[in-house]
């Protein structure tokens, strides 16, 4: 039982070992990209997930497949959710 806990002390301590290691290269890339305040702060989001009212999906926007109806645009995920669409609204 005793062994079971020395183990599991080093167990623990490597885990620590480990996270600070990846801290530490992760610190190290944000020094390598030479911008030393732009690092703290976070990306800007370039991305817009969009739902795909089909299949309930959500993709980025700029990977969407557009429609506009009665000026609201709905986006795809594919066309053939798009295709489902259309077919849909004119069978309303
Ligand atoms: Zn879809």
């Amino acid at each position: 039982m005793v062994r079971f806990i020395l183990f599991f002390a080093l167990f623990l301590a490597l885990c620590y070992a480990i996270k600070g290691f990846l801290k530490g290269i992760r610190s190290r890339k944000v020094l390598k990209t030479g911008s030393k305040r732009a690092g703290e702060q976070p990306p800007p989001i370039t991305d817009e997930l969009v739902q795909d009212p089909v299949c309930g999906v959500y993709c980025p926007k700029r990977d969407a497949l557009p429609l506009n109806r009665q000026g609201k645009t709905y986006y795809f995920c594919s066309d053939k959710c798009r295709q489902e669409f259309k077919e849909k609204i004119n069978t309303l």
